[in-house]
């Protein structure tokens, strides 16, 4: 017996009928006479957001708002349950468990609106009921179809197993620690049993539960499939596999059959959200394969990452950052001032906030970051040393490609594209394979669209 890892992300899970749809795969895809499948879940489509919201507003003085949002969640939950499990004797335990869940918020929403104050640590505690929520609802459907066959179902919670540091809303996960405290599922599925558990969230030695960061189930997925030995890890999503571009950005994106693990993370890196940036490195040394699939569309193949592909192409695809910020340090005196640039290096290594693109110059130098959140932390630290000018509602465009450095033309095919839009910011030769333009982000959509026709649909 093998063990596959079938990740399903918000809208794979959104509702009673996309559930519905995950059984199918389940049954297809990840039971077969030679394997058995680890399910790990996200929260429904939206419930991670609307929780981070309730944090907020139980620190208002009125906790209606709050209080109110919670009964919502309930009755959203309630109702996935009653449509999917149908007979009453099944949604009744569902329902009472589902109902302690909302009872633990509600308490939560309390002691935050007393204390006037939302910790990280609670805000994990909060942001943890999606997935929570979600697991528990799917664990109950898939074992009560699979129970005829057979084949036994376990809940396995996240927060018994998946160690992580305590670093609340961005925990890392401890690896030694999680494979030791798998092993136990790890011979219940060699047993042919099937497991479901939650992405996402984890907890302290201590028992506090953690997140991993948003959008962290793809990374859950894959440090359970490495602890678990996986023969395979599925990435299932609303679109069939990596493309070359977000199809909402670009309607003309095409699925990627194969990529490269370093084309994949290379892309997350720069914004393609279909894969959380950290999801292949932990599948990269083990060399397990991941595979990229839609859960709207199961039998299309999608997208397989491996290890290498033979074939260097010129060109894989377009990855797009939003709210993106410039910064730009350049010399008080009009001497270049070295000092200055390794004081900015040393600090941003510090404190975490990596530029996605830097361009340099004589007495100057371009920081492109994914977000505003260095630029505080930059003018502090950077007054009476360099001058900083920083803009935000910026876009960062990529165009990766392993082969890109050795297409002649290609920064003239981009210029022609951008015409007479204004680029801030170009860095080209960092890396062999990504060239990044920062533009104001009210044009990046027409940029976009355009930089795809012009390379991919030609
Ligand atoms: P999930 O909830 O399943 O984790 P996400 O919303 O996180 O799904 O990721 C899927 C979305 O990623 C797609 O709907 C698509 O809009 C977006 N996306 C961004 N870049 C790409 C790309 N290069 N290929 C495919 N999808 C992309
Ligand atoms: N539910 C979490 C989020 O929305 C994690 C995930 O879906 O990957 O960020
Ligand atoms: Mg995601």
């Amino acid at each position: 017996m093998k063990i596959v890892v079938q990740k399903f992300g918000g809208t794979s899970v959104q509702d009673a009928e996309a559930m519905r749809r995950v059984i199918e795969i389940v049954r297809k895809r990840g039971i077969t006479r030679r394997t058995r499948p680890l399910v790990v879940l996200s929260a429904c489509a939206g419930v991670t957001n609307a929780l981070i919201r309730i944090g907020e507003l139980s620190l208002k003085a009125d906790i209606n708002e709050a209080l109110t949002a919670v009964d919502q969640m309930e009755a959203r939950h309630a109702r996935i349950a009653r449509e999917l499990l149908e007979a009453e004797e099944k949604i009744e335990p569902v329902q009472k468990r589902l109902h302690l869940l909302w009872e633990e918020l509600r308490m939560l929403v309390r002691g935050i609106n007393l204390l006037r104050e939302l910790t990280l640590r609670s805000k994990d505690q909060v942001q943890s009921m999606g997935e929570r929520a979600s697991s528990l609802i799917f664990q109950m459907a898939l074992a009560s179809e699979l129970v005829d066959d057979g084949v036994s179902v376990h809940l396995y919670d996240a927060r018994e197993f998946f160690l992580t540091t305590q670093e609340f809303t961005a925990a890392r996960p401890i690896t030694n620690e999680i494979v030791r405290r798998m092993k136990r599922i790890q011979s219940a599925l060699l047993k042919g049993a099937v497991g479901v558990t939650q992405g996402f969230i984890g907890s302290t030695a201590a028992g506090e539960v953690t997140t991993i960061g948003r959008g962290g189930s793809d990374f859950s997925a894959a440090m359970m499939g490495v602890a678990l030995g996986a023969q395979e890890i599925q990435i299932w999503t609303d679109v069939a596999g990596i493309m070359t571009c977000d199809p909402r950005l670009a309607p003309g994106a095409q699925t990627i059959e194969r990529i490269s693990f370093r084309e994949a993370s290379e892309l997350a890196f720069f914004g393609a959200k279909v894969l959380h940036p950290e999801t292949i490195w932990p599948a990269v040394e083990n060399g397990i394969p991941v595979l990229v699939l839609s859960s709207n569309d199961p039998e299309k193949a999608g997208t397989i990452i491996v290890g290498s592909t033979n074939e260097a192409r010129p060109l894989t695809g377009i990855a797009v950052k939003r709210s993106a910020a410039l910064v730009r340090l350049s010399s008080i005196g009009s001497e270049p001032d070295a000092t200055a640039m390794r004081m900015v290096w040393e600090m941003l290594a510090e404190s975490g906030a990596i530029p996605l693109a830097v361009s340099v110059s004589v007495d100057a130098a371009s920081y492109a970051f994914g977000d505003r959140t260095a630029i505080p932390m930059l003018r502090t630290a950077m007054e009476g040393i360099a001058r900083l000018e920083a803009v935000q509602d910026r876009a960062l465009i990529t165009l990766v490609g392993p082969g890109l450095h050795t297409q002649a033309g290609i920064a003239a095919r981009i210029f022609r594209v951008l015409g007479r839009t204004n680029c801030e910011m170009i860095s080209y030769g960092g890396s062999e394979s990504a060239i990044s333009l920062v533009v104001e982000d009210g044009v990046s959509n027409r940029i976009v669209k355009r930089l795809h026709a012009e390379f991919f649909e030609r």
